[in-house]
């Protein structure tokens, strides 16, 4: 953790440089930055580890980074996001220039908000909140289980609590909900976050996913998906930005849900990869395949449960494993988060915790349709450089 320190003050002290604030380009990859802002490619790219040259493709249009120049223009520092909790920080060692993939620090706060319903769900968190993201967020949790549009009256409440990250004063990446509650006719009706990470309604029944839970019948999880972890022999921060499943070379992978192919072909350290494109902007991936299936190619549509190859270990791998992948528009998201478990009904001592749970929120749930919640913007502050406190604790 003395490394952390060391880069804070190497910040700190060069803070009379200036930090300059950018968002990343549409269509800019990460090879075409290094060239536009004149770093050299060689030691940025391909001298780096597979793993670390895949880690630069994560860079998403619209991110906010950061440049740290000295007197003359030249570039010190850069601070380039990966997803929530990892970034790539490039520095100036010795007239040398240096790759790493460091954690980013940030704060998570819990926030709510209550509604009163004139059109619609959507619309009205849409006007209250100025967010997107929380409107869309909340009209998904209930997809599957409501019909807003007939039952639904004028003057219906709704509430939402959720988990939104700040780093510096600004929120960034996509709010976790936690409890959701629409009245419709005056019933109310919730979808709470368990601590197994999955969505149940008030009875303790999961909310259905629109994946199937494995896409490897039977296979066991060898490796788990995570945006940030410290390898520790390599010393080093690593990514998985998908799950893993141990099965034996050739048993069949399935589609984890219905949609098109949109690539079924080799890709560099995947091996042979199928992507499949879903509705709403999910695409799954499917990599290290020993075979694709007869008859899957690029334009198919397959169906949910249906076979489009075969476990192998081809690409970077150390044996036969499937590694899964679900992307919404473009980012990696956690695929056991999203997924089916066949429907899980909550027993014995899970569903008393739950229970637990599910009373407290209804109980915070009341309390803000009592005080008819707010919600709160934020106000943004103009920070130059989230490296700014060295006093920041590191992770
Ligand atoms: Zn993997």
């Amino acid at each position: 953790m003395l490394r952390f320190f060391i880069i804070f003050a190497l910040f700190t002290s060069l803070f009379s440089s200036e930090v300059e604030r950018h968002r990343w380009l549409k269509d800019e990859s990460y090879l075409l930055f290094l060239e536009r802002v004149k770093l050299p490619i060689k030691p940025l790219y391909y001298n780096l580890d597979k793993d670390d040259q895949r880690l630069t493709e994560e860079m998403r249009t619209g991110i906010h980074y950061q440049i740290l120049r000295d007197g003359n223009g030249q570039i010190l520092q850069a601070l380039l996001p990966l997803n929530d909790e990892l970034q790539i920080h490039i520095y100036k060692e010795k007239n040398e220039y240096k790759f790493e993939p460091i954690p980013i620090i940030s704060t998570t706060k819990t926030e709510a908000f209550s509604v009163v319903i004139t059109h619609s769900p959507h619309y009205n968190i849409m006007k209250a909140t100025g967010s997107k993201k929380l409107a869309q967020i909340f009209v998904a949790s209930f997809r599957n289980s409501l019909n807003f549009k007939n039952d639904i009256r004028k003057g219906d409440r709704l509430v939402m609590i959720y988990d939104q990250k700040y780093r510096l004063g600004h929120p960034f990446s996509m709010p976790i909900l936690k409890v959701a509650m629409i009245e419709m006719r005056k019933k109310q009706h919730f979808i709470y976050l368990n601590d197994d990470e999955r969505y149940y309604d008030e009875k303790g029944n999961e909310v259905e996913g629109f994946l199937l839970a494995r896409p490897v019948r039977g296979a066991r999880i060898s490796s788990y998906f995570s945006k940030r972890r410290y390898h520790p022999i390599l010393k080093r921060w690593k990514a998985h930005l998908g799950v893993d499943y141990a099965a034996r070379r050739g048993t069949p992978i399935v589609a984890a849900g219905s949609g098109r192919i949109i690539y079924a072909a080799r890709m560099g350290s995947y091996g042979n990869l199928v992507k499949i494109r879903h509705d709403d902007g999910y695409e799954t991936r499917y990599a290290h395949m020993k075979s694709f299936r007869r008859g899957i190619r690029r334009g198919k549509y397959v169906k949910k449960g249906q076979t489009i190859g075969y476990v192998g270990s081809t690409g970077r791998s150390t044996g036969p494993h499937l590694h899964f992948e679900l992307r919404k528009h473009g980012r990696a998201i956690n695929p056991l988060r999203v997924v089916q478990v066949t429907t899980k009904k909550l027993k014995g001592k899970s569903k008393k915790a739950f229970i637990k749970l599910r009373d407290s929120y209804n109980k915070s749930v009341n309390l803000h349709l009592k005080n008819a919640t707010q919600f709160q913007k934020i106000p943004q502050r103009e920070e130059k450089c989230y490296f700014y406190n060295p006093q920041t604790p590191s992770p």
